[in-house]
């Protein structure tokens, strides 16, 4: 993602419940990371969840230095491998992105539960659908107690994710795997999962 990830920004509507912390029940406050305040400070920043049905594997907030700073961390060829993954899904993308503008204009999505269903019910990358059943990612960009609608929120499905965890150096897997366990210190049930719950950067 470029630095320019405010430009793609269409609405701004109060942070939906859905993005808040299970753990809390309360709105992410800090950054995961480096503890940034995010309510007051107007640092732009991601909300990231693991979801496994209706469980939470694991959830964070992350301000956007620290996320440029864990995908400067990642090797180069890792990066340029999931660029080119999504250059090849560019046009998909874009449909996705003009699709949901047209959709904010119709205010059709105004009549959903919480409005995020058009963003959320697709994988981003490659538009195939999940049941509610289906492990999955949902990022939200988000700036105080706002949640950007625009090229965010987006859901990214499991076979996604793995595809993305192959294209990945084992070296930038290991990273990944480093910052998990310092950051979102996993809990027991967390192991059971094959390989850990996987840590995504878009
Ligand atoms: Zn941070």
């Amino acid at each position: 993602m470029d630095d320019d990830y405010l430009e793609n920004v269409a609405e701004r509507i109060a942070l939906p419940t859905r993005f808040h912390s299970v753990e809390k029940a309360s709105p992410f406050t800090n950054c995961v990371e480096c503890e940034t305040e995010l309510t007051d400070s107007g640092v732009p920043y991601l909300i990231e969840k693991a979801l496994r049905g209706a469980e939470t594997v694991y959830e964070f907030a992350l301000c956007m230095t620290c996320r440029d700073k864990l995908e400067s961390s990642l090797s180069k060829e890792s990066l340029s491998r999931i660029e080119e993954m999504y250059r090849s899904q560019m046009g998909r993308m874009y449909h996705r992105y003009f699709r949901l503008r047209r959709e904010l204009q119709e205010d059709s999505f105004r009549s959903l539960p919480d409005g995020l269903d058009p963003w959320l019910s697709n994988c981003a990358v490659t538009g195939q659908s999940v049941t509610p059943r289906d492990e999955r990612i949902e990022i939200a960009l988000c700036q105080g107690t706002e949640l950007l609608l625009g090229d965010f929120p987006m859901m990214i499905s499991e076979s996604t994710m793995e595809t993305m965890m192959e294209l990945l150096s084992k070296a930038s897997r290991d990273e990944l795997d480093r910052w998990r366990d310092e950051n979102l210190s996993p809990s027991p049930e967390w192991q059971e999962l094959l390989g850990g719950p996987r840590v995504f950067v878009m």
